[in-house]
């Protein structure tokens, strides 16, 4: 039987289940104990953020933005359309409408020179996409946010370790959001935490976190009691999940290390065809990093990609699509109003995504991209 290459493989340091243990073992499993406190900590020193609360899913994290930032019905919020679900869903819960902006020409992010002409009375924030962990262009979208008067909250889901001019991506914004889904570079399931990078919003953001109550400030000692003061919902994950994260932080060096040693090998060795002019690469602006969230490419047409796709599969190697655009989705479909969004559609039509994972070997990146070009040389 042939060897197959899965899409993605999440990876295990060796130390969650131990911390795990620990966790339970100090009888303490609920949320915003010891390893929530650690976590908090490490975040906040290693990419100098004033404020974090782990959540249990990056979309908590843009649902406690979205409470954060007052979107109330008829406001308008402004997010690209290459985007996952999460990125608009907790506006359109908030009672938002969401305006979609069409992607770059060179990668998938939010076609700044678009954001201006869609800005009316309504809009009330922006939500740029750090697509694959590269950073959108962050000091235009902060000054036409100042400009307008607008929240900017960040969706980071795939953009730990990666900057924009040197600042942390999910530390621009007035928030932003990461996740660790299993997916993603650093993992704990499900999993997400919030950048509360506006000092204005911190202490409400806690109170959100918490059932709509200052209990964070009780524990500190600040009142005697604690009660409902507010709006919120429960966002914290437990100890048990928080325990698990800590071990990936932990590793988090090691972890990007490998990911962007194979990243380099798969960018070196298509090349050719990039050079060809036959497939298209991931573009990393000057101002930005790669973190190696993903390794992409952009085929000329959707049928091409889907041979490719068939091709990679009879040598067992899984490559997925991406996001089919939200503007074109059959929820969004009673709103969208018939404007077009090209590069959106050759996103959703033309990118392809390769395996990358920490456990994935070099030789395992070479027959991989050995088979894209033999598919292209057929
Ligand atoms: C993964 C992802 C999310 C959702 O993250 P969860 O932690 O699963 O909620 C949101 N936005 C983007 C861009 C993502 O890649």
């Amino acid at each position: 039987m042939k060897h197959t290459i899965p899409f993605n493989k999440p990876f295990l340091t060796g130390k969650e289940v131990q911390y795990i243990i620990d966790a339970v073992e100090s009888g303490k499993i609920s949320g915003n104990g010891k390893y929530t406190q650690l976590c908090h900590e490490f975040f906040e020193k290693k990419f100098n953020v004033n404020k974090v609360l782990l959540t249990t899913s990056c979309t908590d994290g843009l649902e406690m933005s979205a409470m954060l930032a007052n979107i109330e019905p008829g406001d308008e919020v402004i997010i690209p359309s290459y985007t996952f679900v999460s990125t608009a869903l907790p506006f359109v819960r908030q009672g938002a409408k969401v305006i979609f902006a069409d992607s770059n020409l060179e990668n998938p992010n939010i076609d700044v020179n678009l954001i201006e002409e869609l800005i009316t009375p309504k809009t009330k924030a922006i939500v740029p996409v750090h697509y694959a962990g590269i950073a959108c262009e962050m000091s235009r979208i902060m000054n036409i946010a100042k400009k307008n008067n607008l929240v900017v909250i960040e969706d980071a889901a795939q953009a730990i370790d990666s900057y924009y001019r040197g600042t942390a991506l999910g530390t621009i914004g007035d928030l932003g959001s990461f996740s660790f889904h299993e997916t993603k570079n650093i993992i704990s399931g499900e999993g997400g935490l919030l950048t509360v990078n506006n000092t204005d919003f911190i202490k409400r953001a806690e109170i959100i976190w918490e059932k709509g109550t200052n209990r964070a400030e009780f524990f500190r000692g600040e009142v005697n009691k604690y009660g409902w003061v507010d709006i919120g919902s429960s966002f914290l994950p437990s100890e048990i999940i928080s325990s698990f994260l800590f071990a990936q932080f932990e590793n988090i060096d090691l972890i990007q290390e490998k990911r962007k040693k194979l990243w380099n090998l798969y960018r070196e060795n298509l090349e050719e065809l990039r050079a060809d002019g036959r497939i298209m690469l991931p573009h990393i602006p000057d101002f930005a990093t790669n973190n190696a969230h993903m390794f992409y490419i952009v085929c000329s047409t959707l049928e091409e990609r889907t041979q490719l796709i068939n091709y990679l599969k009879e040598e067992g190697i899984m490559s997925v699509f991406h996001y089919l655009s939200l503007h074109k989705s059959e929820y969004y479909h009673q709103y969208y109003d018939g404007k077009e969004l090209p590069n959106s559609d050759h996103y959703t039509d033309c990118l392809l995504r390769l395996p990358l994972y920490y456990d994935l070997t070099i030789e395992n990146v070479e027959f991989i991209t050995e088979k894209i070009i033999e598919f292209y040389k057929r």
